[in-house]
């Protein structure tokens, strides 16, 4: 195998600056890499990594050993690293609230400790208080009628994304996924055998998909639609008239719809959340909501999500995580439960601090020479054009694509963005404002004294 691997390495030398597609070595690992040829006539890590993950494919999984590692999580590990060693790094990466959970949830999870009925296994869909927590916050919050028979309780919000796309696809589906998208989605549908359909959409259409585009983009094997409103990554909110299109289109040709509610108490100026199967009530035979508390409440730590939808989806996804992950932890649980059953006002005060910050923000970004931004509708995240940044020279490197940027704001300003390329958009990046102003505005500014102002 050394042999092999070493006769490769040579080959690769000699293309550096190509795409190769390759079998690496009877494998069967078909491995994908680009060719950075260095200085010091070294190969570029990327072109190593990508030989490592296809020889390790008799080792790991071919399903597992396809997964990207989650990129806004390794931005933020990287700024960490940074920080650890001493630099001063501003982080625009974190998707999470630079918030405190609520004390009164804290206080419930301390007295759920010592209740030894917590210490032990529960039932996997959730404890009933929790289960009826949701039912009456859907009803509150967005007049969605839900049995506790229709729900699950997950570990976060990811594990239901997981958990959903699991239960509803088999290899061969087709999943219509507007983009930029969230950069967990492609991954579950991938390790679920299905394809993702990536219907583009820009900062002209606002970051929102049409019927029309899902239309064209229908096939007999178009399954389901993962819907998000608020988004992550472009902080869109869907109108009311566009989600009821959206909605009445799938019932019409018996599509699902996946609708990631996670930003629902997260909307600016006039913008308003709408749920989905409350305007398109015949759609709720087909419909799986997600839902969790980790933005609302400032608790992603916690690890509390949920979907609810159709018996038979939610049976299915119930006996899957009978057999992963059991009952999520009673103590997270009681804490959620508190939370839901608990005011708004703790959001509220959130809302309205991420209001501020995405005003500077939309300000400071559009004063960056070749930077356009949007104001942000919803959510916490800004998300502009870089694409007029790109193809420049900055700070003596040659920049080609928001990766490159992304590194070289890194290495020369210390401030940490994500990528578009992580949300199936180059040319843009993701700045998440969910950290407090003095900070927001000394990164911004940094970027500016790098790009130039305009
Ligand atoms: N959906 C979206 C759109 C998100 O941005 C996130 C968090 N980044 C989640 C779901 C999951 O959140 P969690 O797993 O922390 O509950």
């Amino acid at each position: 195998m050394s042999g092999m691997l070493t006769r490769t390495l040579s080959q690769l030398h000699g293309r550096c600056g190509a795409y190769l597609t390759t079998n690496f070595g009877g494998t069967g690992g078909v491995c994908v890499v680009t060719l950075h040829p260095l200085p010091n006539g070294s190969i570029a890590t990327d072109v190593v990594s990508g030989i490592e993950r296809a020889m390790s494919m008799d080792r790991i999984s071919r399903r597992v050993g396809a997964i990207a590692p989650s990129a806004t999580l390794a931005v933020t590990t990287k700024a960490k690293a940074m920080k650890a060693a001493g630099e001063n790094v501003i982080g625009f990466g974190a998707g999470e609230p630079d918030f405190a959970t609520p004390d009164y949830v804290v206080e419930a999870a301390v007295e759920a400790c010592r209740d030894p009925r917590n210490h032990k296994y529960s039932a996997v869909g959730g404890l009933p208080e929790l289960k009826n927590a949701i039912v009456a916050k859907s009803m509150r919050d967005s007049g969605l009628e839900v049995d506790p028979a229709n729900l699950i309780v997950t570990n976060g919000g990811k594990h239901a994304v997981y958990n959903c796309l699991q239960a509803l696809l088999n290899p061969g589906d087709e999943v219509l996924l507007p983009s930029p998208y969230w950069t967990t989605y492609p991954e579950p549908v991938a390790l679920a055998g299905a394809t993702s359909v990536v219907l583009p959409t820009d900062a002209a259409s606002g970051f929102r998909v049409t019927v029309d585009q899902l239309e064209a983009a229908r096939t007999p094997h178009t399954k389901a639609l993962i819907f998000v409103s608020p988004s992550n990554p472009t902080g869109a909110v869907y109108p009311r008239d566009e989600i009821e299109a959206i909605g009445r289109w799938a019932v019409e040709h018996g599509v699902w719809v996946v609708t990631d509610e996670i930003y629902e108490h997260l909307v600016y100026g006039d913008s308003v959340h709408h749920s989905m199967p409350v305007l398109v009530p015949e759609l709720a035979d087909r419909c799986v909501v997600l839902n969790g508390v980790a933005k609302t409440y400032a608790m992603t730590g916690w690890r509390v999500g949920w979907m609810i939808g159709p018996n038979d989806v939610v049976k299915a996804a119930s006996n899957l995580q009978s057999h992963s992950t059991s009952n999520v932890n009673n103590i997270a649980q009681v804490a959620a439960a508190a939370a839901l059953d608990g005011p708004l006002d703790a959001v509220a005060q959130m809302r309205s601090a991420f209001d501020r910050r995405r005003r500077i923000m939309h300000r400071m970004l559009n004063e960056i020479s070749g930077v356009v931004c949007p104001e942000t509708q919803g959510a916490f995240y800004a998300f502009p054009s870089f694409e007029a940044v790109v193809g420049r020279e900055i700070a003596g490197r040659s920049v080609s694509s928001t990766v490159e940027l992304a590194t070289v704001i890194l290495d020369e300003a210390k401030v940490a963005i994500v990528p578009g390329e992580a949300f199936g958009a180059p040319g843009y990046a993701r700045l998440s404002f969910a950290l407090g102003d003095d900070d927001l505005v000394d990164g911004v500014g940094r970027m500016a004294d790098l790009l130039g102002r305009s």
